[in-house]
């Protein structure tokens, strides 16, 4: 069925957002919808200079007060009038995400649901900010442990999720005090734009929310180089992750990293494996497994391995494969061509390491459009894969699911930790013991039970290992744009370390 609500304005054209305005840059990058192949947005290919005017804007708006002093109720209340905003312009943003990220209604539609949600918990948080009281912590001295405003934030978001991770970082960024400078990924900046006007028109001040579009490096690079930035918040590769907290060890400046992930499904033999599939294929060809906490490890156990593969690759072969708008397709295009060679190449590596093809492992033959490239990239499933070869260790980001049998309960949780990164996974049981040693055993930032990919406003995110630091949404989020500090007060006279200097 298709979606009668779209409304396509082709191209949207965007200059960036600097200080309430749009500004221009002389030239253009043009984003090719990866379903359609034609143009449908222009967006400012900005320079170091452009990011440094937005970092100037936001230390001056931080520094004013205006925002960043504001008593927290007043800021809950803009940002619910931001959350309200959003969620009417919803419509809008759906068609944004779809065009731009290449993904299908029904994850567009809940990630624009996510992010209102997100905005909303971060309006609530906003006037939570608490910290500590100690009364007489000895001898007339009380002190006071009081949480601050970080200062000015880059949060720097890549292309897979571009509304939903630039949800995850500003609203509790704003919620703190701090002022923001966003560079979404040069591919899908539309709904970051979008989002910051609807900012305005809730009441956040000019110059507390600004997005500077174009290539990670010149604008990615000042961002997180510049001196006034106190904390680089970053979603994208391991390697530029790397790169970033490199250049910040000579800085001293706070970096909070969302990296990759090589998650792993554990199924056991006694799950209810109608829910383990279902869940399974979700948490790998949910937008085409360019997801970085992606389920892309299944580890199951060898007693009903062949039976649960069958079963998975049954239904993989019927995911549809089709027009993005219609509320029944379930997969759509990777996000370039560049990025569909990757993952080729990737299965290829693995076919010759010894991995057997299940299903996929092609180009869907034909494109979805005239004249659009054959970008879409079928549901993959490699049996056969072995803990030594690549396939096992490298991140894909793309709709390939490995299969790698266990015997025992130590053996699942030994293969599993088998990897550098440490985002997500999901254990599938119906034995409570067992569940809980995985779930407490396998060193990841997030773990679920007999469900995967359930994320929510209230629960931290974030990685061990090469995943990353620090944690994105939740009390921990918050916290990660606020600067901690203590005052002392004493409330009866001390006795003087010089009594003779008197
Ligand atoms: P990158 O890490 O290169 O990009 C992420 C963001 O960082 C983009 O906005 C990018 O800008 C920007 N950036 C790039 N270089 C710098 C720099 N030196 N300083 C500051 N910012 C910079 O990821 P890609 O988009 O190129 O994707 C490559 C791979 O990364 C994927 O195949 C996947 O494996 C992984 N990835 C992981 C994600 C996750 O959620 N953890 C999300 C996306 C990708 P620009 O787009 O202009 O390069």
């Amino acid at each position: 069925m298709q979606n009668p609500e779209i409304s396509y304005e082709v191209p949207r054209s965007y200059g960036h957002w600097i200080g309430g305005k749009e500004v221009h840059s002389i030239t253009c990058i043009e984003r090719v919808n990866p379903e359609t192949g034609r143009v449908v947005a222009q967006f400012a290919e900005g320079a170091a200079r452009d990011a440094e005017n937005a970092i100037e804007n936001a230390k001056a708006a931080f520094e004013s007060g205006e925002w960043s002093r504001k008593p927290g109720a007043e800021r809950a209340k803009i940002l619910g009038k931001w959350a309200a905003l959003v969620e009417q312009a919803a419509e809008r943003l759906i068609a944004i995400e779809i065009e731009e990220a290449g993904k299908i209604y029904r994850v567009a539609k809940g990630d624009v649901e996510g992010t209102v949600e997100l905005i909303s918990y971060a309006a609530a948080m906003a006037q939570n900010i608490a910290g500590q009281a100690f009364m007489d912590v000895g001898d007339g001295l009380n002190a006071f442990v009081v949480k601050e405003p970080i200062g000015v934030v880059g949060a720097i978001v890549p292309w897979n999720f571009p509304t939903i991770i630039f949800a995850q970082k500003v609203p509790l960024a704003l919620a703190a005090g701090c002022s923001v400078v966003v560079k979404p990924s040069e591919f899908t900046s539309g709904t970051a734009l979008e989002l910051a006007r609807l900012a305005q028109a809730a009441g956040i001040p000019d110059g507390v929310l600004n997005v500077v579009t174009g290539y990670g490096d010149p604008v990615g690079r000042a961002i997180s180089e510049s001196p006034d930035i106190e904390l680089v918040s970053f979603t994208g590769s391991t390697r530029t992750g790397r790169e970033i907290l490199k250049g910040q060890h000579v800085n001293f400046k706070r970096v909070s990293l969302e990296l990759g992930g090589k998650s792993a499904a554990v199924v056991f033999a006694d799950a209810d494996l109608d829910a383990a599939a279902d869940g399974v294929l979700f948490s790998i060809f949910m937008h085409q497994g360019q997801v970085c906490c992606a389920g892309s490890r299944l580890l199951v156990e060898e007693a009903i391995a062949d039976a649960f593969v069958e079963k998975l690759a049954a239904r993989a072969r019927k995911l549809n494969l089709g027009n993005l708008r219609d509320r029944e397709t379930d997969i759509g295009p990777l996000i370039s061509p560049a990025h569909l060679t990757l993952v080729h190449g990737h299965v290829e590596g693995a076919r010759q390491e010894g991995a057997t093809v299940v299903c996929g492992g092609e180009v869907v033959g034909q494109a979805a459009f005239p004249g659009a490239p054959a970008q879409t990239y079928l549901p993959t499933i490699l049996d056969g894969v072995t803990s030594g070869m690549s396939i096992f260790r490298d991140e894909v980001f793309g709709p390939v699911l490995t299969v790698t049998r266990f015997d025992t309960v130590e053996d699942a949780i030994r293969l599993a930790n088998q990897s550098d990164y440490g985002l997500a996974g999901s254990v599938w049981t119906r034995d409570i013991q067992t569940a809980f040693q995985v779930a407490q055993r396998v060193r990841t930032g997030t773990i679920e039970i007999n469900t995967s990919l359930e994320g929510k406003p209230q629960l931290p995110f974030g990685g061990y290992k090469a995943s990353g630091l620090g944690r994105e949404k939740g009390q921990a989020g918050l916290d990660e744009f606020m600067e901690v500090k203590t005052i002392g007060i004493r409330v009866s006279p001390k006795e003087a370390f010089f009594p003779r200097s008197r």
